[in-house]
């Protein structure tokens, strides 16, 4: 796969999990909760997944400052219905709600065969694939509804006004040797790739934002309006908004998300007024597990058959082999974990600044 440009750094793994957690450590935070933000941001990057990964440090920390999110806090069962739970978040980290919500649900599955979390009032809880893996790790299939309530920037099919977040929706399905994940954002690009953009950065795809007179555009000053070169940019100062995948299907799961992890979790929409003055996400999911279906062993090999066989079809450019779901995750996180994750020196730059703010030593 195409990596990162050579002129980015090249931070070893196991010193750029370390920093993260020394800043959450020194930003108030346990050593626990620190580790669990550390390991899922930088697992975020291994997985390719940059736009979710230590990118976001500088903004979780002024998150914890400003008290929009709250460190300590466990996920809270308020109704328990046994094959179902619902769960509050507390504006706790997502890194340490939202596992908590997983694990549940993966005990409950493997006691009745399904189990249906709700999840509201969460905190950025990042990579959504990742919550699918651990199901994944756990025998089981999963499925991810998310929404970010409180948060609006994308424009639904056949309109220009900003009417969702991003959205994300995660599959995973547990092959044996062949984890399948499934996991993006209903957005036709994630916000992070306008800001990268807008730094110089990778341009964006034709038609991924839309202007207020309804003319497709890829320039970041229709989601930002005005910004300097270095500086920051802000969603609110711009009219434009970032456009659903897929014409009217991405929006219409887009749509559904904020029905599912919004209103059934009672976490919130979008919109159109965000009473609770900032934002959280919500995740409704559902957890399967295969052996209680009593076709654990056919499911697998009927999944692995049909895994193959579109693994096998001729591609349509012979350097770009037919790929599965999370396949360029787990080639990246290989490349990644082996020689260091590639980091612009903008974001490097930022996390120390946060680092020396904060009096944590760099370990590299
Ligand atoms: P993306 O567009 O890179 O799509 C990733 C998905 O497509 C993966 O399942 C990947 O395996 C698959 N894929 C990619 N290339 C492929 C190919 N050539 N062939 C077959 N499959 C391929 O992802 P995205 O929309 O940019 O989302 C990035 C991340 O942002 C996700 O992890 C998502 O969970 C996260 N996110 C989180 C939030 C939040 O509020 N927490 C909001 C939005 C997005």
């Amino acid at each position: 796969m195409a990596e990162a440009p050579a002129d980015q750094l090249r931070i070893p793994t196991p010193a750029l999990t370390a920093l993260v957690s020394d800043i959450f450590v020194a930003a108030g935070c346990d050593a626990a909760e620190s580790g669990r933000i550390a390991t899922h941001l930088v697992g975020a990057n291994l997985a390719g997944h940059d736009s979710h990964g230590v990118v976001r440090v500088p903004r979780y920390v002024e998150w914890l400052e400003a008290g929009f999110v709250v460190k300590g806090q466990d996920a809270e069962v308020v109704t328990d219905g046994g094959a179902f739970a619902v769960l509050d978040g507390k504006w706790g980290f997502g890194q340490t709600v939202a596992p908590q919500a997983v694990a549940l649900g993966i005990a409950r599955a493997q006691q009745h065969g399904v189990c249906v979390t709700a999840l509201r009032n969460a905190g950025h809880i990042g990579r959504v694939g990742d919550y699918a893996e651990q199901a994944i790790a756990a025998g089981l299939i999963s499925i991810h509804f998310v929404n970010v309530a409180g948060s609006v920037l994308v424009a639904p099919f056949g309109g220009v006004e900003r009417r969702f977040s991003t959205n994300p929706v995660s599959i995973g399905v547990p092959l044996p040797d062949k984890p399948l994940v499934l996991d993006f954002a209903t957005s036709l690009v994630a916000e992070g790739k306008v800001l990268v953009a807008s730094s110089g950065g990778k341009k964006l795809p034709e038609g991924a934002l839309i202007e207020p007179d309804g003319r497709l555009s890829t320039d970041p000053h229709t989601l930002y309006g005005p910004y300097e070169a270095v500086g920051p940019r802000n969603p609110a100062n711009g009219k434009g908004a970032i456009r659903a995948f897929g014409e009217h299907k991405g929006s219409g799961l887009a749509f559904m998300c904020e029905m599912l992890a919004g209103c059934l979790t009672a976490g919130g929409t979008s919109g159109p007024v965000n009473e609770r003055g900032r934002i959280a996400n919500g995740m409704l999911s559902v957890f399967i597990s295969p052996r209680h279906f009593g076709t654990q062993a056919e499911f697998e090999r009927m999944g692995l058959v049909y895994a193959d066989w579109i693994a096998a079809t001729q591609p349509a450019n012979p350097a770009e082999p037919v790929l599965l779901p999370g396949d360029p995750e787990n080639q990246r996180r290989a490349d990644r974990t082996a020689h260091g994750v590639p980091l612009p020196a903008e974001t490097w730059s930022n996390i120390l600044a946060t680092a020396t703010r904060l009096g944590v030593k760099s370990p590299v």
